[in-house]
């Protein structure tokens, strides 16, 4: 049984969709000013491993995650860099997935952005009015909270708690401090669309609250975000969604905790913050994503270099037995010794883990355990058949491949290097040196960087060209 603790409720309750197998699961993306930083991260790499598990697990998952592609920041660097916004937001979008891809991160159904869904954003704002629910000024439209009884309920703090808590903006059109923009009205040089209160743009919060209800519906089965989100964005799309809709909004809330550096928030305000991209030349993916995963999604997690070395020296046991496998199954051993493993004992530790809140940590040791365990009936078995090893591949193909992303099979020295043959190899080198005759650099380069990302380094001498294969 799968359990997951619900902000919504504070406890830890039974998973239950709406519609099984169908799954229906929205996360707060980026605001696509900037590259993202490795603290947004953790948030997208740990709703991708549990996008994953709910996948192992046999349910349909629509995976729905948004980019905000107006806003105030993206304006502000408009200005600053005197480009269109659009085409700021384009830029930051291109390096998001180019970001994502290799930290491994599994797309989303769909990316839908704000800009492309005004109608259904007014549309939503409209209801919000007619009903009552909202309140507009001379073309500033806000959402009165005083009329949402239940307003504070995943926060769990009433208004006056909520009001001394927050920082609020002193506006003098808004009836509670605590209302919060529907429809922000043009500024000069600002992006702007029509509508019924004239010319604008819209709040954040609406944008989300239209977005998942077009492409998952108005009640769905799981949001997530990070734990900044919960006040005031997750609150006011419940005030939004559950007011225009008159049904309950979302079954399970989830919320990563931060990526902290020196026990602070890591952020671009406060500057203390690495872009992944950065990160990624440093280490690998698998790293970066065990550093993660060992640590519980919803607790902090302090960020150094030495999580990430640590991470990627762990890696190096896991992978080492990777390459093991594939060589053994190569050898296609069918007579020789299957010594007796349980499997199974080791697949239900990692499920029982996992449908505990995804407990990954725990399911992290498991893996490690199950790499012990491994080794050691290697160790002490001889002439073991290639079925061991085919057994051995396909649990850490569902699990550390397939939920974690920790491992990448495609990477292991026997399915790349070694299959390359020395003939193919040298008739590379062939035709990186009549390139070269021909002045064509670019292609011999190319040769040279493509065999190198394979593992086959070209060594350049008077004598000619030699190479050796590295061990990835
Ligand atoms: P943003 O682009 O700032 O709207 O953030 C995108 C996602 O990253 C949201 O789900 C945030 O809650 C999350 N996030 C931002 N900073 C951190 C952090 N330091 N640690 C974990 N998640 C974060
Ligand atoms: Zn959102």
């Amino acid at each position: 049984m799968l359990s997951i603790y619900n902000t919504l409720t504070r406890k830890k309750e039974e998973f239950k969709p709406i519609n099984p197998p169908y799954v229906n699961m929205y996360v707060c993306g980026p605001t696509v000013y900037d590259y993202f930083h490795i603290g947004n991260a953790r948030s997208f790499i740990m709703s991708d491993i549990i996008r994953r598990y709910l996948e192992y697990k046999g349910f349909d998952v629509k995976f729905v995650m948004n980019l905000t592609d107006v806003d105030d920041k993206i304006i502000k660097k408009s200005n600053e860099e005197k480009k269109d916004a659009g085409a700021i937001a384009d830029l930051y979008i291109k390096a998001f997935f180019e970001d994502i891809e290799k930290l491994k991160i599994k797309k989303a159904d769909l990316y839908p952005k704000a800009t492309a869904h005004m109608q259904e954003i007014i549309g939503l704002i409209k209801k919000l009015v007619d009903k009552g629910f909202a309140y507009n000024v001379d073309g500033n439209v806000f959402y009165d909270v005083s009329k949402f009884e239940k307003y504070g309920k995943l926060s769990g703090k009433n208004l006056d708690e909520l009001i001394s808590g927050a920082r609020i903006e002193i506006n003098e059109e808004k009836k509670n401090p605590l209302d919060f923009s529907l429809w922000k009205k043009a500024k000069e040089g600002e992006p702007y669309w029509e509508s019924p209160w004239g010319n604008g743009r819209p709040g954040w919060h609406i944008e989300c609250s239209a977005m998942s209800c077009k492409h998952l519906g108005e009640t769905f089965d799981i949001h997530a975000g990070g734990n900044d989100l919960i006040f005031p964005h997750h609150e006011n799309e419940i005030a939004q969604s559950e007011a225009a809709n008159g049904k309950k909004f979302v079954n399970y809330w989830i919320h990563f905790g931060f990526l902290n550096i020196n026990n602070e928030k890591m952020s671009k305000s406060l500057g203390n913050f690495f872009t992944a991209r950065e990160i990624l030349k440093l280490f690998s993916a698998e790293a970066i994503r065990l550093a993660f995963a060992q640590t519980h999604y919803a607790g902090p997690l302090n960020f150094s270099d030495e999580l990430l070395a640590s991470a990627e020296k762990g890696l190096e046991k896991l992978n080492n037995l990777a390459d093991k496998v594939d060589e053994e199954i190569k050898k296609n051993n069918t007579t020789g010794n299957v010594p007796a493993f349980e499997f199974n004992k080791f697949k239900n530790d990692f499920e029982n883990a996992m449908d505990d809140d995804f407990n990954s940590p725990q399911a992290c040791a498991v893996i490690f355990d199950f790499v012990r365990e491994v080794n050691r009936a290697i160790a002490e078995n001889e002439n073991i058949s290639s079925k061991f090893f085919l057994d051995v591949k396909e649990f850490l193909q569902n699990t550390a491949e397939g939920v974690l992303g920790i491992l990448d099979f495609s990477k292991s020295t026997v399915s790349s290097n070694d299959s390359i043959s020395e003939d193919l190899i040298n008739l590379l080198i062939k035709l990186r040196i009549d390139a070269k005759k021909e002045k064509n650099y670019a292609l011999s380069d190319k040769i040279r960087d493509e065999l190198n990302k394979l593992g086959i380094i070209l060594q350049d001498s008077k004598e000619g060209t030699a190479y050796k294969r590295t061990k990835k």
